[in-house]
């Protein structure tokens, strides 16, 4: 297994993971009573666990090892050197994160944070961050409720055309351009999800697929793991829950990935000039594409996205569903 990089999008990608092994899912290794692996961390730290995070059996990324960058000619490679971990939401089998308590899904945002910090404390990794994907539609690997964290030495593409649109939103205006969607959006309301505190969802101006949903802070913050009020992570853990209740409503996958800053440890040497204003244009977030039942239009086709909702649709019909536990 070694990583590659396609010289012309600049992404890097997995190659010869040969995977496809069949893993264990009966009895679940996620649930407490048949766990395995290295707990990583778990919460909270006394009692039976409510979160608790470990190596990924199969990792896509290996802890071990120099990144070992080398040439091939005119192409790049490297080992795939990463971080691959499962946060396992609940001890409880059937489930879903939605369905957890504010206090519980607070609890997974915690872990997110924690893992993220301990691994950017590693120098080798530019990015480390959360993903989430829900039902068999989004290639969930078990039923029992997880998510994954991966670490890896190079930044994701999408991240990265952020990072460079976001800076050079920044030299223009000097603002951040995420803070400005934020007040637009807010002032339009025609996308608008829902709120709680300082955080919006919303269905972005260029939504990819129907029901697609972005959660922002009004407060403009670069690094998801920065510290955070107490109210103000529980209005993100409510705000989070009620909106994938909603779209849970229209699909019951979807993949969750949250945006963060990359790792600012990192010695800066092949990094490009992001890093020097990076606090201030960068902004954090999540998104949440949902996968609707066949009969959609809305993959990726010769590379442009063919939504067949408005998003102005899309917001009103998730505002009209009932968000309750
Ligand atoms: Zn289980
Ligand atoms: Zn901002
Ligand atoms: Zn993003």
């Amino acid at each position: 297994m070694e990583l590659r990089k396609d010289p012309i999008t600049r992404s890097w990608v997995v190659v010869g993971h040969g995977e496809e092994v069949s893993r264990p899912v009966e009895p679940c290794p996620l649930c407490p009573a048949t766990e395995s692996g290295q707990t990583l961390l778990r919460l909270p730290a006394d009692g039976p666990w409510k979160v608790r995070v470990t190596p990924h059996p199969a990792p896509l990324y290996r802890i071990e090892g120099e990144v070992g960058r080398a040439a091939e000619g005119i192409y790049d490679k490297m080992r795939g050197v990463g971080a691959h971990e499962i946060v396992i939401e609940s001890p409880v089998h059937v489930g879903t994160l939605s369905r957890l308590s504010d206090d519980d899904i607070e609890l997974v945002f915690e872990a997110y944070k924690r893992r993220i910090s301990d691994l950017k404390r590693d120098s080798r990794f530019k990015y480390a961050t959360a993903l989430k994907n829900q039902g068999p539609a989004a290639a969930a690997e078990w039923t029992h409720p997880h998510s994954e964290i991966v670490a890896t030495t190079f930044v994701p593409r999408r991240v990265l055309y952020e990072l460079r649109a976001a800076k050079s939103y920044y030299e223009e205006k000097e603002r951040c351009v995420f803070c400005d969607i934020v007040r637009q959006e807010e002032r339009a309301g025609k996308r608008v999800v829902d709120t709680q505190g300082d955080y919006v969802a919303f269905c972005p101006y260029a939504s990819r697929v129907p029901f697609e949903t972005w959660i922002l802070a009004r407060k403009h913050n670069y690094q998801f793991e920065a510290p955070r009020a107490e109210s103000r992570r529980k209005n993100l853990a409510a705000l989070v829950g009620r909106t994938l209740r909603r779209l849970e409503q229209v699909s019951d996958a979807y993949h969750m990935v949250l945006h963060t800053s990359p790792n600012t440890n990192v010695p800066s040497g092949h990094i490009t000039g992001y890093w020097k204003t990076i606090s201030d244009d960068y902004h954090w977030h999540i998104e949440v594409m949902p996968i609707l039942p066949k009969g959609s239009r809305s993959y990726a086709l010769k590379e442009v996205y063919f939504n067949a909702v408005m998003p102005e649709d899309s917001a009103k019909h998730l505002r009209g569903l009932e968000p309750s536990l």
